[in-house]
């Protein structure tokens, strides 16, 4: 069969084989403890769903602008002047089927044959491959764990090139936990002005930081720094709303007109239902995000402590999202009964096969030595889970 060279160039992501296993391990009836989530284990607060019964009962259920209703962007507006000290209108603004579609969005509106878009590594694995998918070059940024994975501008000045069309930005981080201070964010933004391409900022873990991490939107340092950039956020993580597919982008109109543009011939609007939801999420009570932060930050402090105390593994603590992302380089070139270990890849399969616990290799997200824990899940498992993980540690020679 012939299918496209577009189809072709996306690599399958090599996180799904390890999930494929891990859940026929389970579905074998295996008692396998799961790391590799990435998505909050809360349910949707109470007065969202309420939110999105009504609108099915009021029968609002039809085809609405493909942006985003007025009551939504009004919702958004309001959230990123209160939050972010930003101000747009409602033709700056879209609403998507998810932070992810909007990132999809901005891709195809802005990238072409030729372009370059700086990635910094360790990075979400979706970014390459969008890049990718619009013809561009995804141009990958190694950081470093002692500059907290953070891109700064001896890094930046290598990777530009007169081709640079952005630089995507992920701050809190995942897979790293890490986030951009007010001070390397200025640095950033002066040579995004000063070069002019555009930041992409996705922005999608905001709400979930620790240690009095304070977020800041990029955008929000000046005005010639929010004409370059497009902020990317949602509601899948901060509201633990990730089946409900609201993700929203604000930037320059002519972007998020092409944008809308492109959404309209390709999904057109957001679910209606999920929108009506999404302005209760927006504006309804909050205190469910403090609650449910306050739990992650326990779980974080466990298994970032207990990780290490494990001989061969090293982690930093970090201030956003809900994964840990600890260096096991150190196990590397050691085996088990006679198999060597010697990528992110193999530790994953042993650990999967030994510990009974799923995790993602760090080599998708670009960084062989680390492997990604996500704490997304019950106190009871990450104590199991990690003791698992210490014993087959233990074991390798
Ligand atoms: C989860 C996630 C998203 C997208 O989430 P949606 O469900 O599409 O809104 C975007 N960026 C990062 C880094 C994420 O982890």
């Amino acid at each position: 069969m012939r299918l496209s060279d577009r189809a072709k160039a996306i690599k399958p992501s090599p996180t799904l084989a390890m999930d494929a296993k891990a859940k026929a391990l389970k579905a074998a009836g295996e008692d396998i403890v799961n790391f590799g989530v990435g998505e909050p284990d809360f349910d949707t607060p109470e007065n969202i769903k309420e939110a999105a019964i009504k609108a099915v009962r009021d029968g609002f259920t039809k085809y609405t602008p493909v942006g985003g209703i007025d009551e939504l962007k009004t919702a958004i507006i309001e959230k990123f002047r209160k939050d972010n000290n930003l101000n747009y209108e409602k033709h700056e603004i879209i609403v998507s089927c998810g932070a992810k579609h909007s990132l999809y969005n901005i891709a195809e509106a802005l990238f072409g044959p030729g372009d370059e878009v700086i990635i910094p590594s360790p990075y979400w694995v979706t970014y390459p491959d969008q890049v990718i998918l619009n013809d561009a070059v995804p141009v990958i940024a190694k950081t470093d764990e002692k500059n907290s994975f953070r891109i700064d501008l001896k890094l930046l000045e290598e990777k530009l090139s007169d081709r640079t069309r952005a630089l995507i930005l992920n701050s809190p981080s995942n897979p790293t936990g890490l986030a951009y201070d007010g001070k390397s964010l200025e640095a950033i933004a002066g040579m995004a002005v000063k070069h002019d391409f555009y930041i992409i900022s996705d922005e999608i873990y905001e709400k979930l930081t620790y240690d009095g991490f304070s977020h800041i939107s990029i955008a929000s340092l000046g005005g010639e720094i929010k004409k370059r950039t497009i902020v990317v956020n949602g509601l899948s993580k901060s509201h633990a709303m990730t089946g409900w597919r609201i993700g929203f982008a604000a930037g320059p109109k002519e972007i998020i007109g092409a944008m809308t543009n492109i959404q309209s011939q390709s999904t057109s609007n957001p679910a209606s239902i999920s929108q009506k939801a999404a302005v209760e999420a927006l504006t309804g009570p909050q205190d469910f995000i403090p609650k449910m932060v306050s739990e992650f930050d326990r779980r974080r402090k466990y298994m970032v402590e207990r990780l290490n105390n494990i001989k061969g593994v090293s982690c930093v603590t970090p201030v956003g999202a809900f994964y840990a992302f600890p260096d096991v380089s150190s196990c590397y070139g050691k085996s088990f009964n006679g198999a060597a270990i010697n990528s992110s890849l193999d530790l994953s399969a042993y650990l999967l096969e030994q510990a009974k616990t799923a995790l993602v290799p760090g080599m998708a997200f670009g960084d062989d030595r680390y492997i990604r824990l996500s704490y997304a899940t019950s106190m009871e498992n990450i104590k199991k889970g990690l003791d698992r993980i210490e014993e087959a540690l233990a074991k390798l020679k």
